[in-house]
C-alpha cells in the first residue's frame, strides 16, 4: 500500500501530479487507486471540477469525499483546501468497493439495509470507511442498524463539515454519485491482506461533579438534575446565551457513558426553553460530567495510544479529529496530537463534524474525539517504531485554564471532605460514633412511617439499654473508666447492629442506648438484646472488672408512633431494673 498526497492549484500542476502516480503504479494493472477528498472550499463547482479531472486522468480509480473543516496533511494541519490523498493497493487480494446513498434522520434504513446485504455478498469485506452529512441530525437509530453488520467488520469515519462553524451546509461525494447534501459514502476495504486498527482517543478529563439526565429526547437535552440544561453551563461556567454560545460551551462539552464508554457530546445551541441542542442524542437517566480538555491528559493518552498504532505497523494512518478539537488548541497548536503519526506511516484526514467508530460490535457516535486508523497490506515489514509523542512542556502556550481546573477539583475536593466531615458530626456522637440521639429518633420515624405507608421491611423492634449502676462505676475508678465502659458496649451494639441489614445503633443519653431493628421477629430482637447483656457482662475493664446492662425490647404495633414505640421500651427496660437488673424484658403492646 502506498499513499500519495496531491491538492488542486490548477490544472496543469493536478495533471502532473496524477502522472506522478500513474508512472508509479506502472503496468502492474492489479493495482487499484482509491482517492480520498478533503475540501474546505465549499463552492461545489470546484470540487466537480477535480471530480471530472479524475474521471478523465484516472478512470479506473475511485474517489470519495466530503467537506471538511480543515484538513490534515502529514499529520499537521494544512493550509492546502483541496486535500486528494489517493491510496494505491498493491496486492491483488485487496478488494475495495464505493457504495453512495441518500442519508437523512428519517432515510437511513436503506442505506444500511444495503450495506449488509453487499457485505454479505462480499465476505472479503473487513473494513468501512464512511463519510456522511450528519448536521443536525441525530445518528441513534442509524448507529444501533449498523451495529447489526457482520461482527467483525470495522467500521470508522467522519462527518461532512464546513470551514465556517455556523454554517450547516456540507457535502459528501463519490465517483459516479455526483455531489449531494444529504448523503452517506461508504468505502468497503478488504481482502485476506489489508488490515485495519482503528481506535480512538478523546483525553478530555471529566470533572467530579455528577448530574442526571432527567429529561432528553433525541439530541435535545431538556433538563439536567431536574433543572433546564442550560443553567448549568449558566451557573457553574458564566456563559451566556448569546452568539458565543457555540465557541464558549466547546471547550467544556459533556462526557457521557455509553455501553461502558465515555462519549464527548457538544452543546451547539440553546433553546429559548434553556433547553440545549447536542451534538449527538443523549440518554435518559444517564449521567453526563462535565469535561474540560486537559493537555497533559490528551498528549499522554496519545502517546499511549499512539504506541499501539505503530506496533500495527501502518503503511497509512487516516484521522477523523473534531473540529472542536482544533478551536480547543487553537491552530497554532493543533497539529501537536497528531503530527508525530506522520513518522508511522503516511498520515491525512480532516476536521470533522463528528466522528464514528464501531467498538466491539456497537457503532458509535464521538463528538471531541480523535479516530484513528492505521492500515497496512501483507506482514508488518518495517522494524518495530518508538512512538515518541510530544510533552506538555513542548507546548508554547498552555492553556491558563488547565490550572484553574486544578484549582478548581482540589479545592471541591477539600469541600467534598469537609461536607462529608460535618455531616457525620452532625448525626453521630462523638464519644461511642453511634448515631446521636437526634438521628436515631429520625431513623425510627422513618422506619414507623415506612411500615405504616407498606413500603418497610416489616416488623420494628427496638431494643433500649442502660448500664446497670454505672454512677458507682464513675464514683468508684472516675470518669476515665467510665467512658471505657461506654465505649465498649458501644462497639459491641454496633457490630450487633451491623449483623442486621436494616440495624442500626444510637447513643440515647449518657449511658443509655437505642437499638432498632427492621423485618426480623421478636424471637430475633430478644436473641440479639440477650447476646449483647452476654458478651458485655463478659468483658473485663482494667479497673472496673465486670459490668452489666439491663435491656428492654419491644415490638411496633400497627399506626403507632415513635413516642409511644420509646415509652414502652423504657418501660421493658425500667422492668429489668426492677426485676434486679442484668436481664432482658420484653413488653409486647
Ligand atoms: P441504674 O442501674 O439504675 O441505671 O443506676 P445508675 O447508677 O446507672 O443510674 P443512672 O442510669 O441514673 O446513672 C447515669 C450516670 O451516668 C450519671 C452520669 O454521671 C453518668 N454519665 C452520663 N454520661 C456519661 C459519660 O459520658 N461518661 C461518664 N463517665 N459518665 C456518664
Ligand atoms: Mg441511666
Ligand atoms: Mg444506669
Amino acid at each position: 500500500m502506498k499513499q500519495f498526497h496531491l491538492t488542486y492549484k490548477n490544472d496543469r500542476k493536478f495533471l502532473q501530479d496524477l502522472e506522478e502516480i500513474r508512472q508509479w503504479c506502472g503496468h502492474n494493472a492489479g493495482y487499484k487507486q482509491v482517492f480520498r477528498i478533503y475540501s474546505q472550499d465549499m463552492n461545489r463547482d470546484h470540487i466537480a471540477h477535480v471530480c471530472a479531472l479524475l474521471d478523465q486522468h484516472m478512470p479506473s480509480a475511485l474517489y470519495f469525499g466530503c467537506t471538511s473543516n480543515a484538513n490534515i496533511l502529514d499529520g499537521e494541519l494544512t493550509s492546502w483546501e483541496i486535500l486528494l490523498t489517493c491510496t494505491v493497493f498493491e496486492y491483488r487480494s485487496t478488494q475495495i468497493k464505493l457504495l453512495q446513498y441518500p442519508f437523512t434522520e428519517d432515510n437511513y434504513q436503506n442505506a444500511v439495509d444495503d450495506l449488509k446485504k453487499h457485505c454479505e455478498e462480499n465476505p472479503w469485506v473487513n473494513s468501512i470507511e464512511m463519510l456522511a452529512t450528519i448536521m443536525n441530525m441525530s445518528m441513534k437509530g442509524f448507529c444501533d442498524e449498523m451495529s447489526g453488520l457482520g461482527k467483525d467488520i470495522q467500521v470508522f469515519g467522519g462527518g461532512a463539515f464546513n470551514p465556517n462553524m455556523d454554517d450547516e451546509t456540507a457535502y459528501v461525494f463519490s465517483k459516479g454519485n455526483g455531489i449531494v447534501e444529504h448523503g452517506i459514502v461508504f468505502l468497503m476495504m478488504g481482502g485476506d491482506n489489508f488490515h485495519a486498527y482503528s481506535t480512538f482517543i478523546a483525553g478530555w478529563k471529566p470533572l467530579k461533579r455528577r448530574f442526571r439526565i432527567t429529561k432528553a429526547d433525541k439530541e435535545i437535552l431538556y433538563e439536567l438534575d431536574g433543572k433546564p440544561a442550560f443553567e448549568v453551563y449558566k451557573r457553574y461556567l458564566n456563559i451566556e446565551k448569546n452568539e458565543n454560545f457555540f465557541s464558549n460551551t466547546l471547550e467544556f462539552p459533556l462526557f457521557l457513558e455509553r455501553e461502558g464508554v465515555n462519549i464527548l457530546r457538544c452543546p451547539l445551541a440553546v433553546n429559548d426553553d434553556d433547553s440545549l441542542v447536542m451534538s449527538s442524542d443523549m440518554e435518559e437517566n444517564a449521567f453526563v460530567k462535565i469535561a474540560y480538555g486537559d493537555p497533559d491528559t490528551i498528549l499522554n493518552s496519545i502517546r499511549h495510544d499512539g504506541q499501539k498504532i505503530a506496533d500495527f505497523q501502518p503503511e497509512v494512518i487516516q484521522t477523523f479529529s473534531c473540529a472542536a478539537r482544533r478551536a480547543f488548541w487553537g491552530d497554532a497548536n493543533i497539529s501537536r496530537e497528531t503530527v508525530m503519526f506522520k513518522d508511522v506511516a503516511s498520515t491525512a484526514g480532516f476536521y470533522t463534524h463528528g466522528e464514528f467508530l464501531r467498538m466491539d460490535g456497537t457503532m458509535l457516535n464521538f463528538n471531541v474525539t480523535l479516530v484513528i486508523v492505521a492500515m497496512r497490506e501483507g506482514d508488518p515489514a518495517g522494524e518495530r517504531i518508538d512512538f515518541c509523542g510530544p510533552t506538555v512542556h513542548q507546548l508554547n502556550k498552555i492553556p491558563m485554564i488547565w490550572r484553574f481546573v486544578s484549582f478548581i477539583e482540589a479545592s471541591t475536593a477539600e469541600l467534598e471532605a469537609m461536607n462529608e466531615k460535618l455531616f457525620l458530626t452532625a448525626i453521630t456522637d462523638g464519644l461511642t460514633r453511634l448515631y446521636n440521639r437526634a438521628e436515631i429518633e429520625r431513623r425510627i420515624n422513618g422506619a414507623l412511617e415506612e411500615k405504616q405507608n407498606g413500603a418497610g421491611h416489616g416488623n420494628v423492634h427496638l431494643i433500649m439499654l442502660d448500664i446497670d449502676n454505672f454512677k458507682m462505676v464513675n464514683d468508684a475508678y472516675g470518669h476515665k473508666e467510665g467512658d471505657n465502659v461506654i465505649v465498649a458496649l458501644s462497639d459491641i451494639l454496633r457490630r450487633t447492629a451491623d449483623r442486621f441489614s436494616q440495624g442500626c445503633a444510637g447513643r440515647w443519653g449518657g449511658e443509655e442506648f437505642m437499638v432498632l431493628l427492621v423485618g426480623h421477629t421478636t424471637q430475633e430482637a430478644m436473641d440479639a438484646a440477650e447476646q449483647i447483656r452476654r458478651d458485655f457482662s463478659a468483658v473485663q475493664f482494667e479497673n472496673a472488672g465486670c459490668q452489666t446492662v439491663s435491656v428492654g425490647v419491644t415490638q411496633a404495633v400497627a399506626g403507632e408512633s415513635a413516642d409511644s414505640m420509646c415509652s414502652r421500651v423504657d418501660k421493658a427496660l425500667y422492668s429489668a431494673k426492677d426485676a434486679g437488673k442484668n436481664r432482658v424484658v420484653c413488653l409486647e403492646s
